[in-house]
């Protein structure tokens, strides 16, 4: 059995082209970091969560050409777009890695390319994001090999959205958390009404549970360390928007509460969207 290593590779944030949503002070919305975990042994290395744009997923293919292992397989942690749209381009380059997904987050990705990919992710980014199919393998509990070493998929259920896991490797003590654990910056909090905030901590739970010594969350503030500690700040901005949520009437006042709350977070344009979601006019909380 190979001892694994690990490297993290943060995509910065990427501007939008398009879209005709700003933030109240008239600034362009933004794509928060997407961190992107290589997990490798010797020869071989499986891939967590490439970004979404093309020349965004060419940097992280450099990037893992340089350590001179061969990609066997990419996971996805969830269905969101940003976590896995971009894969054709390392799929270019490894055409025998597979994509490999849990049934149900293998869901939400065939729901994305049917669906929302045309009226969201090509209306924002026209032109950006690979076109090839991705063809998408269910990964059971068993979970992925490498090496010698397991790679198990822990299903945790909704956080920033449906049916979400995170990747955990024991001999390594590291939980790649998806959108499960957030990193200096603001949460996608769009998706978390209804229960879904509850949920969310519940998922959080289960990540505590595991005992990791390294907490990689996919949306970070670079400069960040990878630390479990943010798994306990992910539970305190939930519990924040919870009571700003019971104080404020209106999505300006929410946002203006949690801004002042948590000033070091990157990206409040992603705030915004959750405020509009939460509080606006159409949308019940
Ligand atoms: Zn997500």
């Amino acid at each position: 059995m190979t001892a694994l290593q690990y490297d993290v590779f943060v995509t910065p944030a990427i501007a939008q082209s398009n879209g005709t949503l700003t933030l109240p002070n008239g600034d362009p919305m933004v794509w928060s970091p997407i961190a992107t975990t290589l997990i490798y042994g010797e020869h071989d290395a499986v891939l967590v969560d490439p970004p979404f744009t093309t020349d965004t997923t060419r940097d992280v293919l450099a990037w893992v050409e340089k350590t001179g292992r061969d990609i066997t397989e990419i996971y996805v942690t969830h269905g969101h777009g940003d976590h896995w749209l971009g894969a054709p381009v390392l799929l270019e380059r490894f055409p025998d890695a597979v994509v490999r997904a849990t049934a149900g987050t293998k869901v939400h990705m065939d729901a994305t390319t049917l669906e929302s990919r045309a009226e969201f992710w090509d209306a924002l980014f026209p032109g950006r994001i690979p076109t090839a199919p991705v063809t998408v393998q269910v990964v059971g509990k068993e979970g992925l090999s490498l090496e010698g070493n397991a790679l198990i998929p822990v299903e945790v259920g909704h956080s920033d959205s449906d049916d979400t896991t995170v990747l955990w490797v024991p001999s390594l003590k590291l939980a790649v958390t998806g959108d499960v654990v957030y990193n200096g910056t603001h949460l996608a909090i769009s998706e978390s009404a209804n229960g879904g905030r509850d949920a969310w901590r519940c998922a959080l739970d289960q990540v505590e549970a595991l005992g990791p010594e390294v907490v990689v969350a996919s949306h970070k503030d670079p400069a960040s360390p990878d630390s479990p500690a943010d798994i306990g700040r992910t539970r305190r901005y939930l519990d924040d928007v919870d009571r700003q949520l019971e104080s404020s009437t209106t999505p300006m006042e929410f946002f203006e509460k949690m801004t002042r709350l948590h000033p070091e977070r990157i990206n409040q344009g992603v705030l915004w969207f959750g405020a509009l979601a939460l509080l606006g006019d159409d949308v019940a909380q």
